[in-house]
Parts: structure tokens; C-alpha cells; sequence
């Protein structure tokens, strides 16, 4: 057998895509990247790119930051890996843990860690079934999510997400209720006011409640801003309206911080953002600033003395990764969380977030198929519209975010189709001329596509 040549035939013949258009990928062939520099990567072929994308959301101090890869190489020199389990950790593990309270919305608590966002989702589910049973409600096993929500690839983790995507697995598992997506520009009926829409969001949780019955549910998940889901800020008030209703039938509300976590709306936390206080924080993602593959469940106080207690009737918790709490992803985070919140990353995006707002509802309002424009902090989504009064999406068939987004990777610039939309979330350590860069390649993109498809 003769190897083929091209990195994209090798890419091709060797790797199974996840998450890929193929026939898109078979067209124009994979982008194969050796390196970077500050917010852009380079492909074998010398190309660069500047990627609004921050990765997958998690480069948030762009792709050559020198500390953070001194970090790394510090700490595999000094202990370059252990677990957790057994009462053995490392000094990093517990420093890290202390970090991720201190620098948490909550007063006290505890942190257990995966190596990834779903895990860390799998993780909180199966510790609220752990404690519910434990307090004698094992029945309490059903979890409440929203469609469009993105929570992860597990089997666990995917029924939470709501997508339909997931249904060539025979997924959800029975026992994962979505209600709907807080996205009142699309949701919202005919004649009804945000705050209406929100109230029957609530009333919609409510009654879901009492059908399901209170005693059956174990928590509620949502993102602050729904990710992957097209970037979702929630309808006005819509925490404030859900969240007494969770406390009133007792049910633990946790909020996966994973693309929110660590500055990425301006604020430590997307719920800080949005004025509400969970009972857990999921995070992953920026929380190592993308070098390591780590997640963390942070537990507020009450569910870490709940969860404590039943861990002590039992003896203990049966759970854990082998690299959980591995010693060099911790000295990554501890180094991540100092150079996003004191070397002026966090500050980045507070100050330049109304410019990138600014810009892109400028490409909106000089665009006749841009129906919508949303987001908050470094997180934004355009959304492309066949009409915008009647806000009729493009057939299906065109592919107008794939083409829109593949025209941008041509003119040197990285975003992401999701739906009908465009998703721009670029590194933290973005510059005004590097955001001029993408305000310009981005509206060039969409004039030759809306003109192509028109
Ligand atoms: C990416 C993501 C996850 C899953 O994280 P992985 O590390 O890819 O498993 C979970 N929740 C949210 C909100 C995410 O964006």
C-alpha cells in the first residue's frame, strides 16, 4: 500500500472526524496547523489564521504564552504526574482546590476533578444521585435541562445536551427533561413582551415539576450564556424568575460555567453576570487556558456538606479519574487563573467587549440577512436570516454558516457555523487592529455569500 502524500490525504486516510461537515472536509481538505502566534495558528503550508474561536472557546491567552508553558515544563520536571484517589494527592491539587474556592461566588466549598467538561457534568450528576440516595430520596434521579443547551459527549452529559443530534444514539436516557431554550428573539410568540416570555418559561418549570413530581428530580444544569448552542444569553430576568422556583421544591441548581468560566463575559463567572448564585459550578475548558485537558465540579457549601455526609455514611465515594487532580494540569490552571485575572486578560475583555459589540452590530445593521445580533463579553453570534422582518431562515441546503465560515478560513480568518449562525469568541488577549481584522474579513465573507445565495 502506498501512503498518501498530502498532510490532507494523510489527515483524511488516518483520522475519524468528530463534529465535521465531511463533505465540506473532502472539498477543501483538512486544515493541518504546526503552531501559533498571540491569537493566530499556522498550517503546514505557512498559512495563518486568526481564530475568533479561541480553539474550541479555550485558548483564551492565545497559543505561545510563555508562562503558562513555563508552568507546564516547571511542574514536569518537579512531579510530572499522580492521582488522586486513596488520600494521596499532590501539593498543586490542594493549592488549586483552595484557588478554585477562593475565586468561586461561594463562601466555602469543595472541588473534585475530571478531565473534561462532560466528565465533569457526568461527575455532578452522578453526585446528586450519590447524595439523594444517601438522604434516603434515591428516586430523585431526573435532571432538568433546556434544548439548545450544550452540557457534553458522554452518555450522561449528551442527554443533558439538547440537541437533536444526539438522537442517532438513542440518546437522551429516559429521565433527561429539556424545557425550552430562553431565546426570546426565536421563541417568543407573536405579541408576547420578553418579560412575558420569561414568566412562562418559569410557569413552564413550574408545571414541569409538579407533573414530574418534585421528589423525582436530582438538579437543574444550565449555562449563564447557552455555547454551543449559538450563544444564548438568557431572556431578561430569566434566572431571577427560575431560580426561586428551584429553591422553593429544593432542587439544586448548577451552573455549567465551562465556556463562561474565568472572564469570558466580562466577569469571573457568567452567573455573576446574570446576579444569581448556583449550588455547583462546572467548569473546563479556559479553566487551564486550553494547555491541559482538565474539569472541576466546585461544590458551594451546602452541597459539599451534603455530599460530605453522605461520603462519610457510606465511607466513600466511588468515583474518580486516574488523572484527576493530575498535578501538572493543576499548576497550568493555578498559572491560567493568575494570568487571566492579574495580568490584565480579564481587563482585555471588559474594556474591548462594547468595541467587538459595537463592530459587529454595525456588519448587522449594514446587512440585509443578519436577523440578529447576541452575546455578551467575548462571546457573540450573528445570525443569518433569509428576511429580517419575518426572520425566515436560508434553506437548509444552502449551508449559509458553513459557506459564510469557509469563505472566512479562505481569507485567513477562523469562526464557527452553528445553525444559521456565526460565532466569533476570540482569545482574550485580542488587540483593537487584530479585532479590526476580523470586522473586516468577516463582512467580506458575508457580502460575497449573501451575494452568492440572494
Ligand atoms: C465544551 C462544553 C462541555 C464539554 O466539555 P468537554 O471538555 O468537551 O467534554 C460542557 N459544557 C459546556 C457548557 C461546554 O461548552
Amino acid at each position: 500500500m502506498t501512503k498518501p502524500q498530502s498532510w490532507e490525504a494523510r489527515a483524511d486516510e488516518y483520522s475519524l472526524y468528530g463534529f465535521t461537515d465531511l463533505p465540506s472536509v473532502h472539498k477543501r481538505g483538512a486544515v493541518v496547523l504546526t503552531h501559533g502566534e498571540g491569537p493566530y495558528v499556522v498550517d503546514v503550508n505557512g498559512r495563518r489564521y486568526l481564530d475568533a474561536n479561541s480553539g474550541l472557546w479555550n485558548m483564551v491567552a492565545g497559543f505561545d504564552h510563555k508562562g503558562l508553558a513555563e508552568a507546564a515544563k516547571a511542574q514536569y520536571d518537579r512531579f510530572p504526574g499522580y492521582h488522586a484517589f486513596f488520600g494521596r494527592l499532590s501539593d498543586q491539587t490542594v493549592m488549586l482546590s483552595e484557588k478554585l474556592v477562593e475565586v468561586s461566588p461561594f463562601e466555602r466549598g469543595k472541588v473534585f476533578y475530571t478531565n473534561s467538561g462532560s466528565e465533569a457534568n457526568d461527575t455532578m450528576v452522578k453526585m446528586l444521585w450519590f447524595l439523594h440516595a444517601s438522604e434516603g430520596n434515591p428516586q430523585r434521579r431526573k435532571i432538568l435541562t433546556r434544548w439548545n443547551a450544550y452540557h457534553g459527549v458522554t452518555v450522561v452529559s449528551a442527554s443533558m445536551t439538547g440537541k437533536p443530534y444526539n438522537e442517532v444514539f438513542g440518546l437522551p436516557l429516559p429521565g433527561f427533561i429539556h424545557l425550552t431554550c430562553p431565546h426570546y428573539w426565536r421563541y417568543g410568540q407573536e405579541g408576547e413582551t420578553e418579560d412575558q416570555f420569561t414568566a412562562r418559561l418559569a410557569r413552564e418549570l413550574e408545571d414541569t415539576i409538579q407533573r414530574e413530581g418534585a421528589d423525582t428530580i436530582a438538579g437543574f444544569f444550565a449555562e449563564p450564556v447557552m455555547g454551543a448552542g449559538g450563544v444564548i444569553p438568557p431572556s431578561q430576568g430569566y434566572f431571577q424568575a427560575v431560580l426561586p422556583i428551584l429553591r422553593k421544591y429544593d432542587i439544586p441548581m448548577i451552573s455549567d460555567e465551562v465556556i463562561c468560566g474565568f472572564g469570558r463575559t466580562g466577569n469571573t463567572w457568567g452567573c455573576q453576570t446574570y446576579g444569581f448564585t448556583p449550588d455547583a459550578i462546572i467548569s473546563s475548558k479556559n479553566l487551564t487556558a486550553g494547555l491541559f485537558p482538565m474539569g472541576a465540579v466546585i461544590l458551594g457549601g451546602d452541597l459539599s456538606d451534603r455530599v460530605q455526609a453522605a461520603v462519610e455514611r457510606i465511607e466513600e465515594f466511588p468515583h474518580g479519574f486516574t488523572a484527576s487532580g493530575h498535578p501538572v494540569g493543576c499548576a497550568i490552571a493555578l498559572k491560567a487563573i493568575d494570568v487571566v485575572m492579574n495580568e490584565g486578560l480579564a481587563d482585555n475583555v471588559r474594556r474591548l467587549a462594547p468595541r467587538l459589540e459595537a463592530g459587529l452590530r454595525a456588519i448587522m445593521e449594514r446587512s440585509d440577512n443578519i436577523g440578529e445580533l447576541r452575546g455578551v463579553g467575548f462571546m457573540w453570534a450573528l445570525e443569518a436570516v433569509r428576511d429580517k422582518a419575518t426572520k425566515t431562515p436560508f434553506d437548509a441546503h444552502l449551508s449559509v454558516s458553513e459557506r459564510i465560515a469557509n469563505t472566512c478560513t479562505d481569507l485567513g480568518l477562523i469562526c464557527r457555523p452553528l445553525g444559521q449562525s456565526i460565532v466569533l469568541c476570540p482569545p482574550f488577549i485580542l488587540t483593537e487592529s487584530q479585532m479590526d481584522e476580523i470586522f473586516d474579513k468577516l463582512e467580506q465573507a458575508l457580502r460575497k455569500v449573501f451575494a452568492e445565495v440572494a
